[in-house]
């Protein structure tokens, strides 16, 4: 007689794959589902049986664009995913973690991006991608992949410097990401916002990514907002890149904007151009109008060159301070984006300066006396980079158009859905405790997209994206990355003004077979797994 460890029963099963739901059990065995079909025979046992009786049954949603990189590992309970249905993250983003990095180089780079990842105090050490993904190997709540990042390796090859990447410390850098993809990441990615990464041109990238293309992995790119040689196209450069060196190319966070709502077809355009070229594309959203970042990427390029030290020194140094504060600029942050000034971006985080949280640059400057620039830099100090913020959401008539265009935009097949969580600060942008869950709720039912469909972007497309075996789909033989809910109650409740509030309406989720949220309730069970 058939004996399952977790039977999950009367529930709609949504497959992942976009076929419709169709009424079904769940059966697994270990971490595996072992069965579907219906398992209400006498002859049936579970040790576990979940009632799932006018709930969704589909396989665990894959966030695949996270800063969980070192705040999973200091929370590892991380209740705020699983209550959206999170079973996998995709780890590495925007060109910014820490593997491979030598112990030296690992300090600096905690330190330098502590604004947006935090740098809490951790167990765990590691140097190299294989140590690194170790570190997630049953002691957090969700599975882990990763993305060899190229701030690590510029970093590994050439230091925290404005140089060039050629010759002998190109070759370096491109053995370190070969080297990274052996040990199981699953792509490359950018963020051309960033430092070290800012500093490399296309050619450079296009080298990177021939790497990865002979390896078939994605390169996952944070399009370009900072530009030293004449503007150009930041999409058109990742295009490029891709018809250059063959690789497939992911696009984080690509949407409208409060300056390009309503727009879907003309941002699309040039990406739909390309793949009928040719060029392997894919893309991923959150559903907000305005994005979140941290304060060091105001200043200049020349700001950062040496890294955090020298970057603190010139803070303090009267002359390099006045320079500075001439150049700092919003526009770093990508003009397209739609941020028109200071007093569209508002304070998420300062530990120091708990009082400037939820003001906007332009009000915190106000309060303290100062012009933005001046006391941008007092902050960084003082803050030691702890410095965070988002962007403030447009009126609501843009908002909600913004909201159409990413459900237009994640009905196109090559779309899928990354949170872009950011963990650290005492507002953080309602996106990390809310994305799945306002997509499959309020955004569903008002805009009437199939529950199939968003499924689909969240599950299997993801998991072929990013070679995920075994996941993704809900079918005899695949993991047990599992989620229930109510597809009439799930909802996100983080907003900008109190983002960290649970998302409601998912009752279970289990995690290679385990079950990781009983009934609404965290269990406390680690059960994730460093993928593929
Ligand atoms: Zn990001």
């Amino acid at each position: 007689m058939p004996a399952f460890d977790v039977v999950i029963k009367n529930g709609t099963v949504v497959d992942g794959t976009g076929r419709p739901g169709r009424r079904a059990d769940v059966g697994i065995v270990g971490d595996r589902v072992a069965a579907v079909g219906d398992l209400s025979g006498p002859d049936v046992s579970a040790a576990t049986v979940i009632d799932a009786t006018g709930k969704v049954v589909c396989p665990g949603f894959i966030d695949t664009h996270v800063h969980s990189d070192l705040m999973l590992l200091a929370e590892p309970a991380h209740e705020a995913a699983l209550r959206q249905g999170v079973t996998t993250e995709i780890l590495g983003q925007d060109g910014l973690s820490y593997a491979p990095l030598s112990a030296e180089n690992l300090q600096a780079y905690r330190r330098y991006l502590a604004g947006l990842n935090g740098n809490p105090d951790l167990a765990c050490t590691w140097s190299t991608v294989a140590e690194f993904r170790a570190c997630f190997d049953r002691t957090v709540a969700v599975n882990t992949a990763y993305l060899v990042p190229h701030g690590a390796i510029r970093l590994e090859a050439v230091g925290f410097r404005d140089v060039p990447l050629v010759g002998e410390a190109l070759e370096r850098a491109r053995r370190l990401l070969a080297q990274g993809l052996e040990e199981g990441a699953v792509g490359f990615s950018t963020g051309l916002s960033y430092y070290p990464c800012s500093w490399a041109d296309t050619d450079e990238l296009v080298e990177l990514c021939r790497v990865a293309a002979r390896y078939d992995r994605p390169y996952v790119t944070h399009l370009r907002t900072v530009f030293r040689a004449g503007r150009f196209d930041p999409v058109e450069e990742a295009l490029e890149i891709g018809r250059r060196s063959g690789v497939k190319v992911h696009f984080s966070h690509f949407r409208t904007g409060p300056l390009t709502a309503g727009q879907v077809e003309q941002i699309t355009a040039p990406i739909d151009r390309a793949k009928a070229a040719g060029v392997d594309c894919t893309l991923e959203t959150y559903p907000y109008p305005t994005g979140s970042s941290q304060g060091v990427m105001f200043l200049p390029p020349w700001a950062h060159d040496g890294g955090p030290d020298a970057l603190l020194a010139r803070l303090r140094d009267p002359e390099a301070r006045r320079r500075l504060v001439k150049e700092i600029d919003y526009t770093y942050l990508g003009s397209a984006r739609g941020t028109r000034g200071w007093d569209e971006i508002v304070f998420s985080h300062l530990p120091k300066n708990a009082d400037l949280v939820g003001l906007t640059f332009a009000e915190a400057a106000t309060r303290r006396g100062k012009e933005v620039p001046e006391l941008l830099c007092d902050l960084l100090l003082e803050e030691e980079f702890r410095v965070g913020f988002w962007g403030l959401p447009p009126e609501p008539d843009l908002w909600e158009q913004i909201d159409r265009d990413i459900m237009t935009l994640l009905a196109r097949p090559d779309y899928m859905v990354g949170s872009d969580g950011i963990w650290v600060g005492q507002r953080p942008h309602p996106r990390a405790y809310g994305c799945f869950a306002r997509i499959l709720g309020p955004l569903r039912r008002k805009y009437r997209v199939p529950l199939e469909l968003l499924i689909n972007r969240m599950t299997a497309v993801p998991a072929a994206r990013f070679g995920l075996r075994d996941r993704g789909v809900l079918a005899p033989g695949k993991f047990a990355d599992l989620v229930v809910f109510d597809p009439e109650t799930i909802s996100d409740t983080s907003t900008y003004e109190n983002p960290r509030s649970f998302a409601v309406g998912v009752g279970w989720v289990l995690v290679n077979g385990r079950v990781a949220l009983a009934d609404g309730q965290p269990t406390g069970i680690l059960a994730g797994r460093p993928v593929p």
